[in-house]
């Protein structure tokens, strides 16, 4: 969906960090099973190895107390990035707005649940870059880390969605990538994301029903979108076409657990799934933007994700 030419993007929301990758991050069509590997286990993924485990260590910091992770905060960064029209024709301007959309949203929406939304930063990057869960790179995908309560996105990524996972690409289909991640600062606040961990893998497990709760908190956010306002009160977005919800739907169905599975493997193994089913995924988003209610988001009471 297109952003309304006269919103005003805040870039103060995000951060930029990384330049060591060399030229543009070039995993796509690589064929390596190694990358492919690892996208799987994080493509749009929390790390479940990195979550707060109580311990109160993190292997991803060494403990050396001098990392900082998050990116730097170069005011210019994001210089060209300035309204609704700059993220109309570029992809991290794209990703800024989005950014401000679904912050702008969940910033209302949550304290009707008597809860309050504390913002989170994106962090984007090209190359690699720290974080608090490891290292950032294009190679792992976006995600958020529940250790600095940041969202990590290689603009780059969206080309190997579609490129290497046949998405049908689409501005929606960026910005579900973006509200999912978003979708786990929520369950973060709501104090849900540890069921992942304590159970991370399998068709019906904790991990997947996690996944697919961002799903359809994205969905959440989608249903909204259209009635988000900036600081001015003008709205965000441009009512969506049905070509923006195909384009979703696609990205959903893209990095679906079987269809990986399917690519890079030539077999489905239920039992070894993290984010769930292409139309796992699909329906959950769905769930979301039919009603844009976070209750109908429940992925924990069904018996049955499917
Ligand atoms: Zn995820």
């Amino acid at each position: 969906m297109s952003f309304n030419d006269n919103v005003q993007l805040d870039t103060s929301q995000v951060g930029s960090g990384g330049s060591g990758g060399g030229p543009g991050g070039m995993v796509v069509g690589g064929g390596i099973g190694g990358i492919i590997l690892l996208i799987i286990a994080l493509v749009f993924g929390i790390n479940p190895g990195s979550l707060p485990g109580g311990t109160g260590t993190d292997p991803g910091t060494g403990g050396t107390g001098q990392v900082e992770p998050g990116g730097s905060t170069d005011p210019n960064a994001f210089a060209q990035c300035k309204s609704g029209a700059d993220a109309n024709r570029d992809d991290t301007c794209r990703v800024i707005a989005t950014v401000n959309s679904v912050q702008a949203f969940w910033g209302d929406e949550l304290p009707r649940y008597q809860r309050r939304y504390t913002p989170a930063k994106t962090i984007l990057y090209s190359g690699s870059t720290r974080s608090a869960c490891g290292t950032a790179s294009n190679q792992v995908g976006p995600f958020y880390c529940p250790l600095d309560k940041k969202v990590y996105i290689d603009a780059s990524f969206f080309q190997i969605l579609t490129q290497q996972f046949g998405s049908s690409g689409g501005p929606l289909a960026q910005e579900y990538v973006v509200a999912h991640e978003y979708g786990h600062h929520i369950q973060d606040i709501l104090g849900l994301l540890d069921r992942a961990q304590q159970d991370p893998q399998g068709a019906q497990s904790g991990g997947v029903r996690v996944e697919l709760q961002a799903d359809c908190l994205g969905g959440v956010w989608a249903h909204h979108a259209t009635q988000t306002k900036d600081a001015q009160g003008t709205t965000f977005l441009k009512p969506l076409s049905q070509k923006d919800i195909d384009d979703a739907l696609s990205a959903a169905a893209s990095v679906g657990d079987d269809r990986i599975q399917q690519k890079t493997q030539g077999q489905v193994n239920p039992e070894s799934w993290t984010h769930g089913s292409a139309s796992a995924r699909q329906k959950w988003f769905t769930t979301g933007y039919r009603s844009g209610n976070l209750n109908d988001c429940d992925t924990f009471s069904v018996a049955n994700v499917e």
